[in-house]
């Protein structure tokens, strides 16, 4: 049933690893076409071209799909108001601003890089927060034009009320009131030509018919920008609603540093789709005790977004390892198991790698387990005594854990090339062989020092596998410096 007009979108950036807060915010927009009839959307929104890649964005589509969470309108299946990845829209949002700044909404700005650099700069000695300090807003008609037609680059700025105070009502916050003063008057257009967030989600939710704006509180403050904007067309804004952040227990912001946030992490540890969407769903409802095992229907017979949880929304690993067992041990019946096992063990088709590295180092197929097993294990149980055999003194190997932990994050694509090519540049920048950086990465990754070849083993370990086993080392060593 998609007729009630209700339409909701979950918009993600493709800059990194899908993130537990993206399929947590998927959800509760999946669960609230769900209840009211409506139309589930999903939308790239990739104008950050620096960091956005076809491979995240897959990853984005696979892991949202893995989650059970599927669109009505999106890239790969289409619909009404493509096309649904924002780069592919580009050329659709120009004569929007230039409309903005015929009626004096919105103004170019020449200042470079350097000049902003200045002025916030100077903002930061004066312990005012930064803010663009309206430099171009007053540029003669001439000015500009002569500027413009000399090519001059620059960018068109959103103009901001003096005076007063933006106020709308949030589906969780209630009424907020934001003083126009701690508005910035955001980039709409970049100089490239490729528009900002604001402007592309805003002209994107209008022309693609939006009811219902779910997302993470951390654009609550955003609001202003985004209803002055809808103002200055002249169109209804959708109604708002900014879900709490997900937090680790400490209450701290869930961070990759702190705790895994990869849904590929949590799927590649034999975590059930059915179980984290359970888990992430009783973060919007409020049950008995008891009654924590739901399946997906019973999410969405149980959800009511005007009586949303207030307990917060704690992302408790202890809770997810717990309801996780439960739907293993209770939902499925031995031929279920049996399957999802199987699927598990060749997801990303890391069983079949495996045993194409192995096959070269066994002597008999019972050596399989022992020569593949860190590459499904949950744990290698790695420990301080694990690295005694590396010629490189503790504090050397703690080095190059963290250093690698870190600038890993820098490959774009993740494969074994991408890995080898990092980590030769790596050693190189820490002044080291790559001989002397590779063996603590060894014992990090399976936990022994002699196992199957490392970059391909990284490779088919995932980024976010790595990144944990590689603190988890960190933290080991740490541990022995700390005793010594
Ligand atoms: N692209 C934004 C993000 O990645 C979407 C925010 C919104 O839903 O408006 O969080």
């Amino acid at each position: 049933m998609t007729n009630s007009g209700v339409r909701v979108r979950i918009a993600p950036s493709p800059t990194g690893e899908p993130h537990v807060g993206t399929a947590y915010t998927a959800l509760f927009n999946y669960l609230f076409a769900k209840k009211m009839g409506g139309t589930f959307i999903l939308r790239i929104e990739d104008t950050d071209a620096t960091r956005s890649t076809p491979e995240f964005e897959q990853k984005v589509l696979d892991a949202l799909k893995w989650c059970g969470l599927e669109w009505s309108e999106g890239p790969d299946v289409g619909g009404p108001y493509g096309p649904y990845r924002q780069s592919d829209r580009k050329d659709m949002y120009r004569p929007y601003v230039d409309a903005l700044l015929e009626k004096g909404h919105a103004f170019r700005c020449f200042c470079t890089p350097q000049r902003l650099d200045e002025m916030r700069a100077a903002q930061r000695a004066a312990n005012l927060p930064p803010k663009y300090d309206g430099h171009c807003l007053n540029l003669s008609a001439e000015e500009v034009t002569a500027r413009v037609k000399a090519g001059e680059p620059h960018v068109v700025r959103m103009k901001i009320p003096t005076s007063g105070a933006c106020t709308f009502t949030d589906g969780v916050y209630g009424d907020v009131e934001i003083p126009w003063d701690a508005v910035d008057m955001q980039v709409l257009l970049k100089a490239d030509g490729m528009p900002t967030y604001h402007m592309a989600n805003v002209v994107d939710d209008h022309l693609m018919k939006i009811t219902h704006v779910a997302r993470g509180e951390e654009w609550l403050a955003s609001v202003p920008k985004h209803v002055l904007l809808y103002t200055y067309f002249g169109w209804d804004a959708p109604q708002f609603i900014h879900l709490p952040l997900m937090r680790n227990a400490d209450k701290s912001k869930l961070s990759k540093r702190k705790n895994p946030t990869s849904i590929s992490y949590y799927s590649a540890l034999g975590f059930l789709p059915e179980a984290l969407m359970n888990f992430l769903g009783l973060l919007f409802i409020q049950i008995s005790e008891g009654e924590e095992l739901m399946t997906m229907d019973q999410l969405i017979a149980n959800f009511d977004p005007d009586n949303l949880s207030k307990s917060g929304a704690i992302f408790d690993l202890q809770k997810l390892e717990w309801l996780n067992g439960r739907w293993l041990r209770e939902a499925l019946d031995e031929e279920q198991f049996f399957a999802l096992v199987l699927t598990w063990a060749s997801e990303s088709d890391r069983l079949r790698e495996g045993l194409k590295l192995a096959q070269s180092r066994v002597g008999k197929l019972g050596d399989l387990p022992g020569l593949t097993s860190f590459l499904l294990s949950a744990d290698v149980g790695v420990t301080g005594a694990s690295f005694a055999g590396v010629k490189t003194p503790p504090e050397e190997t703690l080095s190059i854990l963290e250093t690698v932990q870190v600038d890993l994050d820098k490959i774009l694509e993740w494969n074994k090339d991408t890995i080898e090519a990092e980590l030769r540049a790596i050693a190189e920048r820490m002044g080291k062989k790559l001989k002397v950086v590779v063996p603590p990465l060894f014992i990090a990754m399976s936990g022994s020092q002699r196992s199957l070849p490392l970059f391909d083993s990284m490779a088919i370990l995932g980024r976010a596998m790595v990144r944990q086993r590689l603190k988890l080392a960190a933290q080991a060593v740490a541990i022995t410096i700390i005793k010594n």
